[in-house]
Formats: C-alpha cells, sequence, structure tokens
C-alpha cells in the first residue's frame, strides 16, 4: 500500500515546485490575518524611519508558513537574506561567520531556532542586541577576544517548540507571532492558488476535499495537490475532479479528517489504554513513545481544534467524535455489547 506521509511531504515540497508556488510577497499569504496585518505595520514603520525591523520569532507547527513568512519580510524589507538552522550552526565561529557577511539591514533566518546550542546562543544575545559579536583570537595564555560591529540586522527565528527556547533568548524578540492551523476556506483558496500556479484544472469540490484532509496545513495541501494531480494524469483525464481525487486520497491512505499516524496513535491510546481519559500528557507522551512537548505543541492544538480532545483540570480526555473517528466505543457501552 502507497502511504502517504507529512515529513516526506516536506521533501517533495522543496525545489522547483515549491519555488513556484511559495507566496512571495503579503499580498500573496493566505490567512494569518492578524499576524500579517501587524508584520505589515512593522515592515512599512521600519522602511519609514530607514531602520532595520525589530528581530521576529515566528512559531507554530510545521508547515504553516514560518520559512514562507521570513521570506516575505525580507522581500517587503528589500534586503537580502541568509538562511540557517539550529543544529547546523553548532560552533560560534559558524555564527559569527554568517553574521559578518550580513549588509545593512539583512534578514537572518533561523530555523528550528530553539536547537541551538547554549554557547552559539550566548553569542547570539550581544549580535542582536548591540550588533556585536565578541571573538576569541587564539587558545590556551595567549587567548584574547576582540569586539566586532557587526551591521543593524533583522534575526527572523523560526520554531515548532516555542516553549524550549530559554527566556532570555525569547525576551530579545521585539516581535512574536504564533501561526495557527488553517480553516478548510483558507486551505480551499491556497490549493487554486497552487493548482493555477501550476497550470492544473481542479474543479471546487474536488479543491474542498483536498482541504479538508490537510491537517489544516497548507505544506501537506500542496504535496496532496501534487498527488492527487498524478493519480489525475495517469488514472483520470488529466483534470482534478471529486471522484478521481476520493480515489486518490483513498489509494494514498489520507484519513477523512486529515490526522495523520500520530493523531490517531494518540487518539487510540487514550481510548483503548486509558479508557477515554483524564490522563496526564507525560503518561500519553510514554504510551506513544513521543516527546511530552512534541504532543503538546504539534499534536495536540490540531486535535483540539478539530474537537477530538479536550483539556480538563485532570487531564486529556477524547470525546465522542473520537470514538466515532476510530469506530470504538466507551468501555461501559463495549461491555454492554458482550
Ligand atoms: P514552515 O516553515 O512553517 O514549516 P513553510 O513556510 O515551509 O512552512 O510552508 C510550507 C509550504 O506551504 C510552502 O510550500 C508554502 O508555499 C506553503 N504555504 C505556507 N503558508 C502559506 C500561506 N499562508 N499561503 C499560501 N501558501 C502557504
Amino acid at each position: 500500500m502507497v502511504k502517504f506521509n507529512p515529513h516526506e511531504a516536506q521533501e517533495q515540497s522543496d525545489g522547483e515546485y515549491e519555488a513556484q508556488i511559495r507566496p512571495k510577497e503579503f499580498t500573496e499569504f493566505s490567512g494569518q490575518e492578524k499576524i500579517i496585518d501587524n508584520l505589515k505595520v512593522f515592515v512599512k514603520a521600519a522602511l519609514l524611519r530607514g531602520e532595520s525591523l525589530d528581530h521576529v520569532l515566528l512559531h507554530g507547527p510545521p508547515g504553516l508558513g514560518k520559512t514562507t513568512l521570513a521570506h516575505i519580510i525580507a522581500h517587503e524589507l528589500g534586503v537580502g537574506m541568509k538562511i540557517s538552522s539550529g543544529p547546523v550552526l553548532d560552533k560560534p565561529g559558524d555564527l559569527a561567520g554568517l553574521l559578518t557577511n550580513l549588509e545593512s539591514g539583512d534578514v537572518l533566518f533561523i530555523d528550528e531556532i530553539h536547537r541551538l546550542s547554549p554557547v552559539v546562543e550566548e553569542y547570539l544575545y550581544s549580535a542582536m542586541e548591540d550588533y556585536k559579536i565578541d571573538i576569541l583570537l587564539d587558545k590556551g595564555p595567549s587567548a584574547r577576544s576582540i569586539q566586532i560591529d557587526l551591521n543593524p540586522f533583522t534575526l527572523v527565528g523560526a520554531t515548532t517548540r516555542s516553549g524550549l527556547l530559554t527566556s532570555p533568548l525569547r525576551a530579545r524578540f521585539g516581535i512574536q507571532c504564533h501561526l495557527e492551523y488553517y480553516d478548510a476556506p483558507v486551505l480551499f483558496g491556497i490549493i487554486q492558488r497552487s493548482a493555477a500556479i501550476l497550470n492544473v484544472g481542479i474543479d471546487g469540490h474536488a479543491g474542498n476535499e483536498i482541504a479538508l484532509r490537510s491537517r489544516g496545513t497548507p505544506r501537506i495541501a500542496n504535496a496532496l495537490l501534487r498527488r492527487v494531480r498524478d493519480f489525475a494524469q495517469v488514472k483520470g483525464s488529466g483534470k482534478i475532479d471529486l471522484e478521481i481525487t476520493r480515489y486518490a486520497l483513498e489509494a494514498l491512505n489520507i484519513d477523512k479528517h486529515g490526522l495523520d499516524q500520530m493523531d490517531n496513535k494518540i487518539l487510540s491510546t487514550i481510548i483503548h489504554k486509558f479508557n477515554g481519559g483524564p490522563v496526564g500528557i507525560t503518561t500519553i507522551a510514554t504510551a506513544v513513545s513521543e516527546d511530552p512537548g512534541t504532543i503538546e505543541e504539534v499534536y495536540e492544538p490540531f486535535l483540539i481544534k478539530e474537537g477530538f480532545l479536550q483539556r480538563t483540570p485532570r487531564g486529556r480526555e477524547v470525546t465522542e467524535l473520537a470514538y466515532k473517528h476510530l469506530g470504538a466505543f466507551r468501555g461501559k457501552e463495549e461491555a454492554a455489547l458482550f
């Protein structure tokens, strides 16, 4: 059976396809209205004053547009952008190399910023605050440090796990935006836009079906569109209609509500091992072998938004909808059946 997974979708969305459909300006970016409205004001104000934009922290689950927004910010400011990520920047020298190469006003985008090593993070503080860094020359007794002045720049940090950010780092971001999952109508618009750019015919019902099954995530919506297009070309007429969409989504084993494997594992674990809850997040995490913070920041928000899970003072509890979705019965009802 062919399996679709969003991590694979991330790889597939790279490259040529990605460059074509990634929104380049604020006007092309759908949804997240509040964030966009605010960013527009901050960018305009920075441009009017001729200053660099304050540092921006973007947090939220994967695939919601953090990297895209970083590109847009640089584009709207009319500046260059350098890109790196927390795990890659493991030595202060790497960071110093990046920072000293920034032109005045440039954007430095650091993805997965929660994964910076503490020593690199320490260096970042003075760079963010005073546009200066201290570089250590030589080792041992002759070691000395020199201070280098940097051009003013804007750091755009992205993280899926804002809870892991240290408070000194978080406090240095003047602008902080939390990206939310997208509603189906917004995803529908994104799918229509991508289809137009890719020159693929898609009807409204098909677009809607893909939107509903995309886990509130533009990256998944775009990846599904591409897979369904393959089916339409090979098994259908080339045009994407509801019939070929349903056929493709069935073949790809996509959940009716767009839930992924881990979402379903979390729900079925709470139902089958903990009688539907309430159960604590750490207990759930141990049972599904996932980090509690990842469950809390990446999986749980979507399950709550879609009404499958609720938080109670005593822990997490699944809803009726989760039982229905998994075709399960509550403990007592199940017993009554036998
Ligand atoms: P993240 O950095 O949050 O993981 P990305 O910025 O890489 O997510 O976005 C993933 C994909 O989704 C990109 O292909 C981008 O084109 C698309 N995308 C994200 N947000 C939007 C949006 N608001 N409107 C249109 N396309 C979007």
